[in-house]
């Protein structure tokens, strides 16, 4: 399989060219040439699979410059029960007769759906950097999620480091401390004074500095990677596989979306021939893609317009991944596509579809939904109370969306996308209990911390990463 650009660059790149790399050349986001399709008869040999397989699977109708046997040895040690918890990796459970089932996408090391993917990620990088003999500084910015599945993906690993930048004192405890507490020699916490924009500003300052970004060869795991997305392809499958006993039957997927990549992995999956009838795409009061689903307009909201919610891991004011679903909606125009992305949100900040564009939405099987602090919390306690399941913030807000949606007849399955430890304090607003925390992580607040605590300048980061580099 080859890769080219959303925005007209159709210079084809294989799978491993493209691992270890942000965006294309011309700015915009890869994408494979074609989607592979899935007969009935391949549908039915995938059902019997266990989760390695099944990725295997999915992975190498995309990745034909890794050899097979490598492949599955990487994904089988990436996707074992010891790390997710489970054989089933992503189980499935009912909520009663609502129609409703939950896909467990959160039993990694961090309580979060991007651990799915990021420890693939840890493992196929080694695997790269490893057979080039390369090395690769990850440098990122996070508010919580991304930056602590990065570093529990790639602890420890050989000929990666990562210099994660987050804002001092604003995380919660328990992300702090999932953070600070590895104590590895490759992983390093940087605790800005600042706000999240600061840090993020500084990753930005580092990598538009290229002579700096060469020399220590600087990286990003940021959601716009194609192979985290393809690793998330996986579970649209396995989801379907675990509520449905025959391929003609349709199921639905309700999302709680912020950068529009776990969706957009619905989308491939759906494009590969899955029967998925609907893509439902949930947002917080950050509504930007529900704007468009309604509207056809996407408009990138200002600073002070982006909220900071209770569901924080969705508080995104444009949605990175976005651009690869409309790439497709436009029939794979990329002088269109690069009008939109670049020439209208530049001048502009927003741009908007046509009729005629807009019509074609309804046929990709997309539809959205919202909610707010208040629906969360009663969202949270009405499934507490009525299923007698916990579900955390932002999957609270995929069960609030999911509601509207279902239809008769129609699995509707919603991505649980963290566990509700990590948001203790809205669960306990809500329902006023403790949320059950995993075995191991009982106490993880008082265990030592490893990290530096820096002013906000982009030279004395620069001087960090250089000093841990020789
Ligand atoms: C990252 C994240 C999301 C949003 O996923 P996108 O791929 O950015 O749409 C939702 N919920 C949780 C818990 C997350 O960490």
């Amino acid at each position: 399989m080859k890769y080219i650009s959303t925005r007209g660059d159709r210079t084809e790149r294989g799978f491993c060219d493209i691992l270890l790399e942000g965006l294309a050349p011309d700015g915009g986001l890869y994408l494979p040439v074609a989607y592979p399709k899935v007969d009935d008869a391949t549908l039915t040999r995938w059902r019997g699979l266990s989760y390695a397989e099944l990725a295997f699977e999915v992975l190498s109708l995309y990745i034909d410059d890794i050899p097979a046997d490598d492949l599955r040895r990487l994904v089988s040690k990436t996707y074992t029960a010891e790390v997710f918890g489970s054989e089933a990796i992503v189980p499935v459970r009912k909520l009663g007769e609502s129609g409703l089932w939950i896909e467990a996408l959160s039993n990694g090391p961090t309580l979060a759906f991007k651990d799915m993917a990021m420890q693939l990620l840890g493992n196929l990088f080694e695997y790269e950097l490893g057979r080039r003999g390369e090395e690769l500084n990850i440098l990122g910015a996070t508010s919580g999620d991304t930056g602590s599945a990065a570093e529990y993906a790639m602890r420890g690993k050989q000929g990666v480091r990562v210099f994660m930048l987050s804002p001092n004192g604003r995380m919660s405890p328990f992300q702090q401390a999932q953070m600070f507490s590895l104590q590895d020699a490759n992983i390093h916490n940087i605790a800005v004074e600042g706000v999240f924009d600061d840090a993020q500003d500084i990753v930005k300052a580092v990598s538009n500095d290229l002579a700096f970004k060469r020399k220590y060869k600087i990286g990003t795991v940021n959601s716009i990677n194609w192979a985290r997305l393809l690793a998330q392809v996986v579970y649209y499958f396995a989801g379907y596989f675990q509520v449905t006993s025959k391929n003609t039957e349709q199921v639905s997927f309700t999302v709680p979306s912020g950068n529009f990549g776990n969706v957009c992995a619905g989308h491939v999956a759906r494009m590969m021939g899955l029967p998925v009838k609907h893509l439902v795409v949930a947002t917080n009061e950050n509504d930007v893609l529900d704007e468009f689903f309604r509207t056809g307009s996407y408009r990138v909201r200002q600073g002070a317009e982006t909220h900071e919610t209770s569901s924080p891991s969705m508080d995104i004011s444009k949605a990175s991944n976005f651009e690869r679903f409309v790439y497709d909606l436009l029939g794979r125009d990329g002088e269109r596509t690069r009008h939109l992305f670049h020439t209208e949100i530049s001048r502009a900040g927003a741009f908007t579809l046509t009729g005629a564009e807009s019509g074609r939405i309804g046929s990709f099987g997309f539809q959205s939904g919202r909610s707010t602090h208040v629906d969360r919390l009663n969202t949270i306690r009405s499934t507490y109370e009525r299923f007698g399941s916990l579900v955390d913030t932002h999957t609270a807000d995929g069960v609030k969306v999911a509601l509207e949606r279902v239809e008769a007849g129609v699995p509707m399955i919603v991505l649980e996308t963290a566990l509700p430890a990590k948001f203790a304090e809205t669960i306990r607003e809500a329902v006023g209990v403790e949320p059950e925390r995993p075995a191991g992580l009982g106490d993880i607040e008082s265990l030592p911390k490893r990290f530096t605590v820096m002013q906000p300048d982009t030279d004395l980061v620069k001087a960090f990463v250089a000093r841990h580099c020789d």
